[in-house]
C-alpha cells in the first residue's frame, strides 16, 4: 500500500493530505503506465476527490478484480484446471487489455502453472499476442517481460549453455 508522508498533497486536487483525514490509498496494482487508471496505482488521495472522479467506478471494479485474482484459491491453472500450490510454479497474467474484442481479453487475470505452460500447444500463439501488446502504443512498462520470459520456448538439448 502507498505510504502517507508528511507534506504530501492529493494528486487530484493538489491540497495537503493530513493524517487522520478522509483518505483512500491503493497499492501498486496496475502494471501498464498507459492505463488511464495507472494514476491511482500506489497512490493516496482524498476520498472526496476520488469519489468525484469520472474513473472512480472503473477503479473500484478493477481493484476488486485484482483482489479477487490474487486470492490464493483463485490460482487455478488455465491449462490443467488444477490448483497451483507451489509459488515457484505460478504465473499470474494480471490485467492486459480493456476491450472485449482484443485477442488477449480472455487472458486477463489468467493463472498458469509454469510447468504446464512450457508444454502448452498454444504457448507460441499467446507469446506472439503478448509481444504485439508489449510493442504497441497501448502498453508501457516492464511487467510483460516477465510474462514473455515464462512464455519463451524451453531450451533444447542443442542450445548453447
Ligand atoms: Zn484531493
Amino acid at each position: 500500500m502507498a505510504i502517507l508522508i508528511s507534506g504530501m498533497t492529493c494528486p487530484l486536487c493538489g491540497q495537503p493530505m493530513t493524517d487522520g483525514f478522509d483518505l483512500s490509498g491503493y497499492p501498486a496494482f496496475i502494471s501498464n503506465k498507459r492505463d488511464p487508471l495507472y494514476q491511482f496505482s500506489d497512490a493516496i488521495l482524498h476520498r472526496r476527490c476520488l469519489e468525484a472522479h469520472p474513473l472512480a467506478s472503473a477503479l473500484a471494479q478493477r481493484y476488486e478484480a485484482w483482489r479477487s485474482a490474487n486470492r490464493p484459491q483463485a490460482r487455478i491453472c488455465r491449462i490443467t484446471g488444477q490448483p497451483i500450490t507451489n509459488p515457484d510454479d505460478y504465473v499470474g497474467v494480471g490485467f492486459l487489455v480493456e476491450s472485449p474484442t482484443h485477442e488477449l481479453y480472455s487472458f486477463n487475470w489468467a493463472h498458469f502453472s509454469r510447468h504446464a505452460l512450457k508444454g502448452w500447444i498454444h504457448r507460441d500463439e499467446l507469446r506472439a499476442a503478448v509481444e504485439r501488446l508489449a510493442l504497441s502504443v497501448a502498453w508501457e512498462g516492464e511487467d510483460l517481460k516477465w510474462l514473455l520470459a515464462d512464455l519463451a520456448p524451453p531450451p533444447t538439448l542443442n542450445s548453447p549453455p
